[in-house]
């Protein structure tokens, strides 16, 4: 096998109260990805549709995250990297998450298959620091793993796959402004009291307990960030207006998609993320930004091969 194409999915971390640990993968939005095997040794980005980004290596997630992985594995044989990018960067849905995991995916599957899924977040991760400014995995691990993850430790690197609930849906909002990882990460607060803690811990170990349970009221109750929301849900047009009318419209919660502008909502079910769908365009149509509203399953397996 000298090539391999494949899809790449987008996907939501700081899922309310799993700021910077929880995460999950998104199905129909991603971008493409083609990695093939070349004679001539070194690595190269040679083709990038769809996004004005680097060809250079250094420059690129993608291209960072494949030196990782070809740092621990080392080839005689180059690589060269074709990226076709739906999602946009910086939308806060993993744009460069999904660079970086589909390069060390693509890689992984021309050695044959070295390293395990979990094994492949750390060198994605190499990748991802470039964007955000800090290494973190809570993009990297749902998109390589698939579902819902749960970052317990990135070192050293401990990530948990959650079971996903059947009928949970996730609808997302892009709000078409660009709103920059490390701006978002610098308003955030450095403490947090106690009172505080203990509401985000308390939620999102209940929130862990609901997913194993189906338990979808648990999940409702507990889908709350008392710490970040507050300060970042600042940056966003409407962002209280739209989590109030989402939840009027059934949804469990509703919350910042990564570091925003993005948001989402999860549901029970694509009939109640069809109405929350309603509710938030209703609000975000008038106000003449431009927007994209996906609806989405969880998608369980993270990155697919298209073809080989
Ligand atoms: P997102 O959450 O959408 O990934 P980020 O702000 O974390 O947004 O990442 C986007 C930043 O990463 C942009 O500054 C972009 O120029 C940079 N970047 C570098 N390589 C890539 C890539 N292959 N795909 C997306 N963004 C990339």
């Amino acid at each position: 096998m000298d090539q391999v194409k494949i899809f790449t999915p987008a996907s939501v971390a700081n899922v309310s109260c799993g700021f910077d640990v929880l995460g999950f993968c998104l199905e129909p939005v991603g971008d493409e990805m083609v990695i093939r095997k070349v004679e001539s040794s070194g690595l190269k980005i040679t083709k990038i549709v769809g996004e004005s980004l680097p060809l250079d290596v250094k420059k690129n997630v993608a291209g960072l995250a494949a030196e990782a992985i070809l740092k621990a594995h080392p080839q005689k044989a180059g690589f060269e990297i074709e990226i076709y990018k739906n999602i946009k960067a910086g939308s806060g849905i993993g744009s460069s998450a999904a660079s970086a995991a589909g390069a060390v995916f693509g890689i992984n599957e021309l050695l044959g298959k070295p390293f395990t899924a979990h094994e492949l977040i750390a060198f994605a991760m190499e990748g991802e620091a470039l964007a955000s400014g800090s290494a973190h995995a809570d993009n990297v691990a749902p998109v390589l793993m698939g579902g819902i993850t749960l970052v317990r430790s990135i070192n050293p690197i401990d990530v948990i796959q959650l079971p996903t609930p059947k009928e949970l849906t996730a609808v997302i909002l892009h709000p078409k402004i660009e709103l920059k990882t490390m701006h978002a990460r610098e308003i955030i607060k450095k403490n947090v009291t106690m009172e505080k803690a203990i509401q985000q811990w308390g939620n999102l170990g209940a929130f862990v307990s609901a997913l194993f349970n189906e338990d979808y009221g648990l999940m409702s109750r507990s889908l709350k960030d008392e710490i970040i929301e507050p300060v970042r849900s600042l940056l966003i047009p409407e962002f209280d207006s739209l989590k109030k009318a989402s939840i009027s419209a059934g949804a469990l919660g509703f919350g910042i998609s990564g570091s925003g502008p993005s948001v989402y909502a999860l549901t029970k079910g694509m009939k109640t993320a069809q109405k929350v769908s309603k509710a938030i365009d209703e609000i975000i149509s008038p106000i003449g930004i431009d927007f994209e509203i996906h609806l989405s399953n969880i998608n369980d397996q993270g990155i697919k091969i298209l073809s080989n």
